[in-house]
């Protein structure tokens, strides 16, 4: 059995692929007990448009034909993955007011204002300067979403490497971020907020959880989330085991997911 992925997309995303209930039945057939459906509203959209109100309509829907078809097999948590807060936090803080919210996550997916709020997923990186023009403009939108705080864990914290890393091959790493991160982390861990460890397509990203988890425990972190990101039934689960493995290895006991917004421990 596997305990959680609590980061899980459906077609209510706009980059989703399977229903809710497709999702769901992925996640029970693979032997996960608990899952949240975290399905995006970025502020800032892949578009680079402001989008000022979140319509949840067609989620709850999608929520309540996936409660009905899977019973009581497996556990479904309610979430949002909040993407882009820093672009208008009380929009941002609007969306959350969804009554029986059990889980945010708090992303950053675009850059800010000044190159453009532009979605990473179609900026070409073609040089190490570039990409570190970028990365500093990155941790600038993470610092300003960790002390807005509105979330629950933070999400896949070496995400802009996804493309500057692996898709683009630039040889450059988080370590020169080393403060600026440190200082994240103590801002989550006074807030009581957790950070998630993104298990899903990330041959380059995971490594970097490595140290990143041993700092947070180094200066008391005690919650860490895991979620594959699956976009497709097929992904569900992917990386699970051995996100689990890794975040064992460096002394964790406990996984913790949310219910109702409160962390609750799962034993490894
Ligand atoms: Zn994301
Ligand atoms: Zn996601």
């Amino acid at each position: 059995m596997l305990p959680a992925d609590i980061h899980l997309h459906s077609t209510v995303s706009f980059d989703g692929h399977n229903s809710r209930t497709e999702m769901a039945l992925a996640a029970r057939d693979r032997g996960i007990r608990t899952i949240c459906f975290t399905d995006h509203y970025d502020v800032v959209n892949e578009k680079n448009e402001f989008v000022p109100v979140y319509d949840w309509t067609p989620v709850r829907r999608e929520h309540q034909e996936a409660v009905k078809a899977l019973g009581n097999s497996i556990e479904l948590l309610y979430g949002l993955e909040l993407g882009n807060a820093p672009a208008n936090f009380s929009a941002a803080a609007r969306a959350l007011e969804e009554p029986g919210l059990d889980f945010v996550l708090g992303s950053i997916h675009n850059s800010g204002q000044e190159l453009g709020w532009s979605d990473y997923y179609y900026v070409k990186f073609d040089s190490p300067e570039l990409s570190y023009v970028w990365l500093d403009d990155y941790f600038t939108q993470e610092e300003r979403l960790v002390e807005w705080g509105n979330f629950d864990s933070l999400a896949h914290l070496p995400y802009p490497l996804r493309y500057i890393a692996q898709r683009d091959g630039q040889p450059v790493t988080l370590k020169r971020y080393e403060e600026r991160i440190v200082e994240i982390l103590c801002m989550l861990i006074q807030n009581g907020k957790a950070l998630e460890v993104n298990s899903g397509k990330n041959v380059h990203i995971m490594p970097e959880y490595g140290w990143l988890l041993e700092r947070y425990r180094d200066l008391g972190g005690e919650l860490v989330t895991v979620g594959c990101d699956a976009h497709r039934s097929e992904d569900v689960g992917v990386g699970l085991g051995q996100a689990y493995d890794l975040i064992r290895s460096k002394g964790f006991r406990y996984i913790t997911v949310f219910r109702g917004r409160k962390p609750c421990p799962v034993r490894l």
